[in-house]
Order: C-alpha cells, then sequence, then structure tokens
C-alpha cells in the first residue's frame, strides 16, 4: 500500500521497505554465521580498583561478515533473539569462553574469572543450569571461574528465575547484575537473589564528573552494594578521574577503555604473559 489517497494513508514508506530488507538480510547471513565460522569472542580486563591487577575478562561476540564487514552485536544480538538463533549462539560463545579460560590456565597465567552475557531466551531454556553444567565438565573449567551477566529484565521475564540462579549458584558458579540500574525494577530483589556482583551501567560512570546528580548515584550504588555483600564492577571507565572517583568510593573493580578495548585472546595472553614475567 504505497498510494497516498485522501486519507494521507502510508504504510509503507522506502525507508521502512529498506529496513525490513536490512533485517532479513541480517537474519540469512546470521543464519550460516556459526557454520561458516564468522563469530569471533574478544575479551575486555577486568581490574581490581586496588591493585591494578587483572581478576577477570568478559567475553563479547563479534561477527565478522566476509562481504559487510563487522556488525555490532548491538545490532545482531536483538535479532539473534527474535530468531531464536541466540540459543545457539550464546552456547558456543559460553563453550568457547570456558575452553579459552581454561587454556590459560593450562598456560600457566594466574587464573581469571570468566564472565559471559546470557540472553534472555537462554536463561529461559529449562534445561539452562544442565547445559552450563555439561559445558563445565567438557572443558574441565572449575566453576569459580566462570561468572555469568544477567540483566534485571532478563531475571524478571523469566520462570524459576531465582530457583536456577539457585542451582547455579550451588555450583559454584558467579551471578552478576549486567547494566545495572537501568532495569526500572524494584530492589527488593537484591535481598533475596544469589548474586555476586553488580555491574553499574556505563551511562553513569561516563558522566561521574561532569554530572553531580550521576556522581550521587554512582556512590550511592556503591555503598548499597557493600551493604548488601555485594562486589561492584563499574563499565564504561575511559579515564583517569573516573577511576580516581571510584577509588576514592571504594568500588571493587573498573572495566572500560581506560585499561583495555576488547582483545582478541592472542592478545590477551600477551598482556597476561608481561603480567606474570614482571
Ligand atoms: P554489555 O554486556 O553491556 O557490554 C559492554 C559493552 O560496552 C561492550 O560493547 C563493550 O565493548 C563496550 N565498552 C567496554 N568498555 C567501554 C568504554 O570504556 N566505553 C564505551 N563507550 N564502551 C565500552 P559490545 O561488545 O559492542 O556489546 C554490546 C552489547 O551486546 C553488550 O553490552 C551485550 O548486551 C551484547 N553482547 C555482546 N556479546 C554478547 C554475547 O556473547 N551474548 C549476549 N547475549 N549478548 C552479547
Ligand atoms: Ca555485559
Ligand atoms: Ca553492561
Ligand atoms: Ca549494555
Amino acid at each position: 500500500v504505497k498510494e497516498q489517497g485522501k486519507n494521507n494513508f502510508q504504510f509503507y514508506t522506502p525507508e521502512m521497505n529498506e529496513a525490513v530488507t536490512k533485517k532479513m538480510k541480517l537474519e540469512i547471513g546470521l543464519r550460516k554465521a556459526l557454520e561458516r565460522n564468522e563469530f569471533k569472542i574478544v575479551y575486555q580486563p577486568q581490574i581490581d580498583v586496588e591493585t591494578g591487577g587483572i581478576i577477570g575478562v568478559e567475553a563479547l561476540l563479534r561477527w565478522h561478515h566476509p562481504e559487510w564487514g563487522t556488525i555490532s552485536p548491538a545490532e545482531f544480538i536483538p535479532i539473534a533473539e527474535e530468531t531464536g538463533l541466540i540459543l545457539q549462539i550464546g552456547e558456543w560463545v559460553l563453550q568457547g569462553a570456558c575452553r579459552q579460560n581454561k587454556e590459560w590456565q593450562n598456560a600457566g597465567y594466574a587464573p581469571l574469572r570468566m564472565a559471559v552475557n546470557i540472553s534472555s531466551r537462554q536463561f529461559q531454556q529449562s534445561d539452562l543450569v544442565e547445559r552450563v553444567r555439561r559445558i563445565l565438565r567438557e572443558t574441565e573449567l572449575e566453576p569459580q571461574y566462570l561468572e555469568l551477566e544477567l540483566t534485571e529484565s532478563i531475571i524478571q521475564d523469566s520462570k524459576y528465575a531465582v530457583a536456577k540462579m539457585q542451582q547455579l549458584k550451588e555450583m559454584g558458579i558467579l551471578l552478576s547484575i549486567d547494566d545495572f540500574g537501568t532495569g526500572y525494577s524494584s530492589l527488593s530483589y537484591l535481598k533475596t537473589f544469589p548474586i555476586h556482583t553488580l555491574k553499574i551501567d556505563q551511562s553513569f560512570t561516563r558522566n561521574i564528573y561532569s554530572d553531580s546528580k550521576d556522581a550521587s548515584l554512582v556512590e550511592t550504588i556503591i555503598a548499597m552494594a557493600h551493604n548488601l555483600d555485594l562486589k561492584v564492577i563499574a563499565e564504561g571507565v575511559e579515564t583517569e578521574e573516573q577511576l580516581e572517583f571510584l577509588q576514592q568510593k571504594q568500588c571493587n573493580e573498573a572495566q572500560g577503555y581506560f585499561f583495555s578495548r576488547p582483545i582478541s585472546a592472542e592478545d590477551l595472553a600477551v598482556i597476561l604473559q608481561e603480567r606474570s614475567v614482571s
């Protein structure tokens, strides 16, 4: 329906057409991406604010298409989620990240915690806990070196969320709340959910120095987390000033471009190597 009649109906604009086509192309590409080996995992260090040492990494997915180049996860994860492809892709990431972490340990580097993002569909799988258990068994990674990042909305939307989290915790896996503070949910869940860490969203970290309200928010989140015996990690740390603020407020960990962008496993090994020598 592309006629602009007297009622000004216009259901279908060229821009919409383009957006729909693009989405369909991405979906078709995504379906083939796994078997064509187009995905890669990159790793971003998580730093102990007190010692400056790397204590963990976050696994982040990258899609390199031979013609389209690199496609941002912000663009393809929602499509993968919508189509259900995220189940296979998410499992691939979990498996690959655990295997990589074990490889670093086998190479003699001090053990790191590996944080993996879990999507909504993935968390909703009824056999999620079994799948995670199987991957740990296959990769021989000890559970305390795996952390699953969940958002508030993922937890809220899932049946038996608390029971699942409890089972994961009993296995020895760590759980963190990603993008904390952006989810509009009641804070009461913090009392009952078996979580280990809050990740302060980068939208708050960004303006610590320019916006006194964001500074207060960050300070308050850190204090609250500590009162609840939770650890706090700030995401999106890009400057020395931001780091100093976080140090002052006793934030436990920090992650962001100030320390490192997400990098390949090979590049991360170089950093780990340098650190273990010095
Ligand atoms: P997220 O989990 O909140 O990941 C943090 C994002 O911030 C990453 O973007 C990271 O590269 C970026 N970042 C890190 N430090 C800085 C910084 O200092 N400044 C700025 N401006 N950005 C920083 P990325 O890799 O593009 O991922 C975007 C989102 O895609 C992630 O947000 C996550 O929600 C999703 N995602 C990525 N990989 C996976 C995955 O394997 N599974 C699932 N389910 N989602 C994933
Ligand atoms: Ca994350
Ligand atoms: Ca985040
Ligand atoms: Ca985010």
